[in-house]
């Protein structure tokens, strides 16, 4: 296969990327002079020694001179160590922090489960988030978790997992499950949300 047919393939795999899109990406690269190339190149390369997954939270963070495994926002000791907000991906907890309405910690799931899916442990990082809540009940007093998810099909299917899927850890530690507050708007995208919408769905959560 060529460079470009290897390409485009590459482009198909993005989130929302169809074959004429992917192609247009290509053509676009090739329209691009040598220097951007490389520049797009080296910074691919170079995500894997710059940024790190948290051990703790899951989210991608710069790798720093601390060398720690865990992303500042975990290691920031004036951070609520008794809330634990859920959200699917790393621009849902983006936007979330940059509403300023939340100053608990974060977990990102990694993803959604699709209806009816057949395995559903292997499409978010449960197994993960069941020892993290048992962790964080035991050592730091973790006493609500937020289910910040999308209000599509997909985010309320893994939502009623994860209640489920919870369900006796926060009995027997007596934390409380809550969710957003839904307000108007259905089929909220914590993406696409405002910081108000998101202060308020916070506000309001249950
Ligand atoms: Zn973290």
């Amino acid at each position: 296969m060529d460079s470009i047919n290897k390409l485009i393939e590459l482009f198909r795999q993005f989130p929302g990327i169809g074959p004429r899109q992917a192609k247009r990406f290509v053509y676009f690269l090739l329209s691009q002079t040598n220097a951007y190339r490389d520049l797009l190149a080296e910074n691919i390369k170079n995500l894997k020694e710059t940024i790190d997954i948290c051990k703790s939270c899951y989210r991608y963070f710069p790798k720093d001179k601390i060398k720690s495994d865990k992303c500042v926002i975990c290691r920031d000791p004036r951070r609520d160590d008794s809330c634990l907000l859920i959200v699917s991906r790393d621009v849902d907890y983006e936007n979330v922090e940059k509403s300023h309405a939340y100053d608990g910690k974060y977990f990102v799931l990694g993803g959604n489960i699709p209806i009816l899916e057949k395995d559903p442990l292997s499409k978010i990082r449960a197994k993960e988030l069941f020892n993290l809540v048992g962790h964080r009940a035991k050592e730091s007093g973790l006493k609500e978790i937020i289910l910040a998810l999308n209000l599509t099909v997909e985010g309320e299917n893994t939502e009623d997992f994860l209640k489920k899927y919870l369900g006796e850890i926060s009995a027997e530690y007596g934390i409380k499950i809550s969710e957003l507050g839904r307000g108007l708007s259905t089929g909220l995208e914590l993406e696409y949300s405002d910081s108000e919408t998101i202060k308020n769905a916070l506000k309001n959560r249950g």
